[in-house]
This record gives structure tokens, sequence and C-alpha cells, in this order.
């Protein structure tokens, strides 16, 4: 349902209809993982549809890849193309975006030798990925008896497709045990992140976030509320959670492309602040939203407008 009106995929550079977007069974990639994505957004603005800070998302592209040893055999300057040429196709205004590159087929040794890389965007109209209301009500979530594994054993850093089994994990439990999403702790304990969303505490007012020594991914999203919260002149934290600090938080909220920002307001069982969507949760979605839509002009750089592509439809 999700992608009925998918058209086109971009695959291995050049647009091809949707049915014919397949990959081999053999392909290294399926049977252990190895692969890179990303998860972007395109927006309707004030000046027609623009994807929101492609260029974060694509260097991350690159550096998930670097850190497993894949060279991306597109320059980053097609890529933009790419990504914009297929929302073009596709006809979509605002959409998900999902690039992901990945070893082909050639052997099933771990060693990926000879695998080629392959490289596909996808888009797709998605919705707020934990529900249209969780922007107002906030989710229920629950600390996942699965850690967030220790960047000693991955590159948390990296977006590795291999690396969300333990994401698919913690989530699976928390939807079959009655909450919206799952909060991961990391080796040592401390809070890491959501299965697919970084966090931010209030306390005092003072806004606080987790550090990539704490295994998280370094969200793009993350990024940019870390600079709504300096323009604001608020006062900005960044070291390790305890899950006491969370649930004395006076709010508590996550922030994911896919996701935006959602206010979280009781962790297993446990109401957090006042249980509703706090003061500054409020003021960071709306400037986030002033800014994904351009109406913000301070970040109208995070905008890529797909006018600025030529696109041959
Ligand atoms: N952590 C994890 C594990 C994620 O999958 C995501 C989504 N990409 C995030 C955090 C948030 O990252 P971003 O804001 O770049 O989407």
């Amino acid at each position: 349902m999700a992608f009925e009106s998918t058209r086109w995929v971009w695959m291995n550079g050049r647009c091809i209809p949707w049915e014919q977007a397949t990959v081999h069974v053999s392909a290294h990639g399926l049977h252990y993982g190895s692969g890179v994505f990303e998860g972007i957004r395109c927006y309707e603005t004030v000046d027609g549809p623009a994807v929101f800070r492609l260029d974060a998302h694509l260097d991350r592209l690159y550096a998930s890849a670097a850190a497993y040893r894949m060279q991306i055999p597109f320059s980053k300057e097609e890529l933009t193309e790419a990504v914009c040429e297929t929302i073009a196709r596709n006809g979509f205004t605002d959409c998900y975006v999902r690039p992901i590159c990945y070893r082909g087929s050639s052997s099933l040794g771990l060693h990926p030798r000879n695998c080629p890389v392959e490289a596909v965007i996808l888009t797709w109209p998605w919705g707020k990925y934990l529900g249209e209301e969780s922007l107002e009500k906030g989710v229920r979530i629950t600390v996942s008896p699965w850690r967030k594994f220790h960047s000693q054993m991955m590159p948390t850093a990296a977006k590795g497709c291999g690396q969300y089994l333990n994401s698919i994990l913690a989530v699976q439990d928390a939807i079959e045990r009655g909450f919206d999403e799952a909060l991961l702790l990391n080796a040592d304990g401390s809070i890491a992140e959501g299965s697919g969303e970084n966090i931010f505490i209030v306390r005092d007012g003072v806004l606080i976030t987790n550090g990539p020594e704490d295994s998280i991914l370094l969200g793009v999203t993350r990024d940019c509320v870390l600079q709504f919260a300096r323009d604001l002149g608020w006062k900005v934290e960044t070291r390790s959670l305890s899950l006491n600090c969370l649930l004395e938080s006076d709010e508590a909220f996550f922030t994911g492309t896919a996701a935006e920002v959602v206010p979280v307001c009781e962790v297993d069982g446990q109401q957090i602040g006042s249980g509703k969507r706090g003061p500054c949760t409020r003021v960071i979605q709306e400037t986030f939203s002033r800014a994904a839509s351009g109406r913000d002009s301070r970040h109208r750089a995070w905008l890529h407008p797909m006018a600025k592509s030529v696109i041959s439809t």
C-alpha cells in the first residue's frame, strides 16, 4: 500500500519502473546485511518542493560506506541529481527518500570481494513514522531488554543495513508488549536512543542530549534541534543520560527524519513531566516545521530546492 503511488525507482544510474527494480537472491547484501542507507524527507515549501538537509544525509551515506570499505560508484553530485529526478518522475512534492547502496552478487564468502556496489533510490509518500497523532499526543515507550551495540562492536555512527537487526529486535519486543517505541540503553547502561530516533530531555530549563560516546547514530534531526536551541539562546548540554535523568525530566522528545520531533510522554508506565507535550518540545516542533517548509530564512541553506536540478522526465 505504502508504495502504491511509486512508479519509478532509480537503480545504478537510471530510473526504471518499480516492477523491474529487483535484486538477485545471491546478493551479498541480502545474506549479510552488507549495505548502507539513508532516510531523507522532501517537503512542500513556500518555494516548491525541497529536499531537507540532502547534503548532510549524503555526507553520512558516504561516511557509512567508508566505514564498511564500500566505494559508492556515483559522485555526491550524481546522487543529488538522482534523488531529485526520482522524486520528480514520481510526481511527489512531499515524500520520504531512501537511498541504499549494497553489495550485489558475485560470491558469498564473508569478505565481499568482487561483489559490486549497487546504488538504489526509492521514494514514497510516508506519513509520520510514529503515527499522525504522535506529534501532539506523544508516545509511550519502554526500556528495551536489548542493548544498543557498543561502538567497538560496530560503527555506531554509520547507518549500516545489518546494524538494524538490533533495532528490529527492540521495536518488535516493544510493540508486542503494547508500547509505541523502544528505548535502548547502551553497553554501559546509559541511554542510547530509540530504535530509529535520538532522544532529548529538558530539565530545569536546560536541553540535554547524549553524544557519540553513548553509541548513538548522530542524527541529522538531532543536529537541527541543537542548532535551533542555540539560535533560541537556550542552555544546551551534550552528555551521557541515565535512565533516572529521563524519568526525572520535565520534558522528553525523540528526533528522527521519519518520526520528526515527537514528545515522549511515558516510560514503562511512568509519566514524564506533565505527561503531555511540553512547552520546549512544542517550540522545537514549530521551529522544525518552519525550517522544513522554508519559512525560516536562517535555515534556507538546509533546503535543496527540486527546481535547482535539471530534471529530464
Ligand atoms: N538513531 C537511529 C538508530 C536511527 O535509525 C535514526 C534515523 N535515521 C536516528 C537515530 C535519527 O537520525 P536522523 O535524524 O538523521 O533521521
